[in-house]
């Protein structure tokens, strides 16, 4: 039956999800639910202790906020652990999940499978400690184009290995931008792998495992995590440029070496290469870059026009009247250039407005809903290499030149200019710059930059060089 409060709760998530981020989101309140609301009181579970204190310790005054705009009298939240035999059970369909209209929308997403409790494989995965998984990101519904081709292939052959087979690539780092797909490669990994019972396929957020190992830490069951750890067949971690501390880098560290040791696989996603992990153990980043290397390229305007096509049709199965003409997804697929979850999110405010108004989609409709959408390309990543190759061939020295240890003024400015530019324009720490350029000190580094920064301030001819060089490296 539809419940006043069920329908706030959902509401509720709705604003988190937004506040916080559809991972966010999903790592850590997906699996909660509302137990009760009492006077000023709301009662939320979740199926795991370590959810429990992460929830609190990180998100409570945000879940409270989202709350209060919804209903201004409530002044708690308390959380609660549900009982632990919900975790190896297949989880009961709740009636409220199959509501026709309400159901519809609760889910931003809006398309493919509806929210569905978790299947037996899911089930089994949380008895595990994995992070949940979403029943939509599977190899089914991941579309293969020319940027994501030999990952998609890897993780293919990664789910296929049949137990006690030689590892071909160990482990299988994949890295992207955000939203380019690496979540839905490795979850389509966890799905296909343990469908057969034969092989355990562990999927964890670097969040979850960070988390696990310091609350085992502190209730003193490190043991059996690492013990549990280390009987998975498959361990894949995604967003490890989030592991953070020193006692979980290296518990990770351990883990991974232990695993590759025993023939495991170990499949890992993150925003950057192992060697911009900046934070990481150079012997981790050195392991990490030891397997097979992949990164996942931007979606092309082909690869991003497939894509909505197999999320109409998806979505066609919930919302039989739904379409959307060729043209207008032609339209989507060339203007909103950012990731997937913009493309997402545009053919989600059509089906909305499909629905709500009962029009039909025209290209005019379409303009008119996804104009903000539409971002300037994410500026390009720029290499420190290419910044050194670059700031050389302007000034006719060699690379070679810019990282030796030569101090004469044709080779120092260059230099200084070129580490200036690894400053402003790429993520790098000044060690790191430092590294890059012949193993020099951090305190070298920032010497050049303030040089540079206190030198274009007063010299029209050099401002104008390095508004060049930039412009070269960003094009
Ligand atoms: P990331 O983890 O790299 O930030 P996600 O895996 O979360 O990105 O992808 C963002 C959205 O785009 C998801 O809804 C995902 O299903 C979709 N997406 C990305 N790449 C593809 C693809 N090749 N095929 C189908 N959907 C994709
Ligand atoms: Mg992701």
């Amino acid at each position: 039956m539809p419940n006043p409060d069920q329908e706030r709760w959902s509401r509720v998530k709705e604003r988190l999800r937004t506040v916080v981020g559809e991972n966010v989101f999903s790592s850590w309140f997906a699996r909660m639910e509302l137990e009760s609301s009492e006077g000023d009181t709301i009662k939320l579970s979740v199926p795991t202790r370590f959810l429990k204190s992460w929830v609190q310790s990180h998100y409570a005054e945000k879940l409270l906020e989202c709350w209060q705009s919804e209903q201004s009298t409530v002044g708690r939240i308390e959380l609660t652990v549900r009982s632990a035999v919900i975790r190896t059970l297949p989880p009961k369909v709740k009636p409220v999940e199959t509501l026709p209209v309400r159901s519809e929308f609760r889910d931003t997403r809006g398309f493919g499978e509806p929210r569905m409790p978790s299947t037996p494989i899911s089930a089994v995965h949380e008895a595990l400690g994995g992070s949940p998984l979403d029943p939509r990101l599977t190899f089914d519904s991941f579309v293969v184009g020319r940027s994501n081709t030999l990952a998609h292939a890897a993780a293919k052959q990664v789910s296929q290995a049949h137990a006690g087979d030689a590892v071909m690539f160990n482990p299988l780092y994949i890295h992207a931008g955000v939203g380019l797909g690496k979540t839905h490669l490795l979850q389509s990994i966890a799905w296909a792998g343990n469908a057969g019972a034969e092989r355990k396929v562990l999927y964890l957020t670097a969040e979850r495992f960070m988390y696990s190992f310091v609350s085992a830490l502190r209730t003193q069951n490190a043991l059996v995590f690492k013990d549990t750890l280390r009987t998975i067949d498959v361990l894949v971690i995604d967003d490890l440029q989030f592991l953070q501390g020193k006692s979980t880098q290296q518990e990770f560290c351990h883990t991974l070496n232990a695993l590759i040791d025993a023939g495991r696989q170990v499949v890992i996603a993150a925003d950057r290469p192992p060697s911009d992990l900046e934070t990481l153990d150079e012997r981790v980043r050195s392991r990490l870059a030891g397997g097979l290397v992949v990164e996942m390229g931007v979606l092309g305007e082909e690869l991003r026009l497939e894509i909505l096509k197999a999320r109409v049709a998806a979505a066609k199965h919930h919302h039989p009247g739904f379409d959307v003409p060729l043209q207008v997804l032609g339209f989507i697929a060339k203007i909103v250039t950012h990731n997937g979850r913009d493309l997402e999110g545009a053919l989600n405010r059509l089906l909305a407005n499909s629905k709500l108004n009962g029009q039909p989609i025209t290209l005019e409709m379409a303009e008119r809903e996804v104009r903000d959408l539409i971002r300037p390309q994410e500026p390009r990543r720029v290499k420190i290499e290419e910044i050194q190759r670059i700031v050389a061939r302007q000034y006719n020295v060699s690379r070679a030149d810019l990282l030796s240890s030569r101090r004469t003024a044709n080779v120092v400015r260059p230099r200084q200019v070129a580490m200036y530019l690894g400053k402003t324009l790429t993520l790098r720490s000044l060690p790191e710059i430092g590294r890059r350029f012949g193993g020099r000190d951090h305190t070298t580094v920032l010497h050049a930059v303030r040089k540079i920064e206190h030198l274009v301030g007063n010299d029209n001819a050099l401002a104008e060089e390095i508004e060049t060089l930039k412009r070269q490296l960003q094009e």
